[in-house]
């Protein structure tokens, strides 16, 4: 049978028995398994998720086959399933992703509208984007606010490579630079800081579960409380951002608290923190 957890090779093999298998066998380890499988054959297939709607009796070739099961043992281990396509969604965007880059949540796309909401309708805004991964903050941005002037950072110089070709795939004008933080950053003043830091505390049992162990540790967590990169991005925002300029950091949902004392400590202003839409505490944003 098509559904043996061995993925023996027994014919027919269709497009719908195949994505019940694997959704029967991905079940322990996501809570997305439909998706995922769907995700994954429309991957191998070259073809999109409703082709597998419109045509569940379609046999796969051998090839397919293999390919398609190659993938789900892949994914069993577990990978992120935008590891083993290669791209992510993020604002619209096609992004490329790798292991080298955390991947991008959609939560996250809260820290692009908000950074769209304060500049909307202001001249060319300068803009520093902390730690940007697969870019896919600062590109979401550019795209909307084109006048905008971007600089992004990352410390590991395979994430820049891919924000770098997630720019140059989208046309989007974005300058990276490798750097810790705001170490290699000229001090240059900014209308807005922005950042999806490592926020999860290093003993935190969250971080190995589900996908996580698969993900940079660097790009998750940063030490013991979970904070310390969110402290550093805090205290140097002072010397970088204009006056009235903004700071929007992404955070934990329990991190409220902390990081809004962290914003006061520093003497900014007009703090506030928005909620996702799982209704969890994820950004904060305050003013110089
Ligand atoms: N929001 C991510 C998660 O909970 C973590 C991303 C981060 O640390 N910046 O999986």
């Amino acid at each position: 049978m098509a559904g043996n957890d061995d993925g023996a090779h027994d014919a027919p093999y269709t497009i719908k028995q195949q994505l019940e298998w694997a959704t029967g066998i991905l079940y322990s380890i996501s809570c997305s398994a439909a998706l995922d499988s769907e995700v994954l054959l429309a991957f191998c297939l070259q073809k999109n998720r409703s082709y597998l709607m419109t045509w569940p009796e379609r046999e796969l070739t051998s090839d397919q086959y293999e390919h398609f099961h190659d993938l789900i043992r892949k994914r069993l281990q577990p990978q992120p399933v935008a590891y083993l396509t290669g791209s992510r969604e993020f604002y619209s965007m096609e992004l490329t992703t790798t292991p080298a880059t955390l991947v991008p949540r959609p939560e996250t796309e809260m820290l692009v509208d908000s950074v769209l909401d304060l500049i909307a309708g202001l001249p060319a805004q300068k803009i520093l984007e902390l730690g940007t991964g697969t870019g896919a903050i600062s590109l979401a941005i550019k795209k909307y606010a084109p006048e905008s002037e971007i600089l992004a950072t990352d410390i590991s110089l395979p994430a820049l490579q891919v924000a770098q070709s997630n720019a140059l795939k989208h046309h989007l004008d974005i300058t990276f630079i490798e750097s810790d933080w705001y170490q290699s950053v000229q001090r240059t003043k900014f209308n807005i800081i922005v950042s999806n830091p490592p926020y999860i505390a290093a003993s935190d049992p969250y971080l190995s579960q589900g996908d996580l162990p698969a993900e940079p540790l660097q790009a998750l967590s940063s030490g013991e409380t979970g904070l310390e990169a969110i402290n550093v991005i805090i205290q140097g925002a002072k010397e970088y951002l204009q006056n009235e300029g903004w700071i929007l950091l992404e955070h934990g949902y329990d991190q409220q608290q902390a990081v809004t004392g962290i914003f006061l400590q520093y003497g900014f202003r007009d703090i506030s923190t928005l909620r996702d839409f799982n209704d969890l505490a994820r950004v904060t944003l305050a003013r110089k």
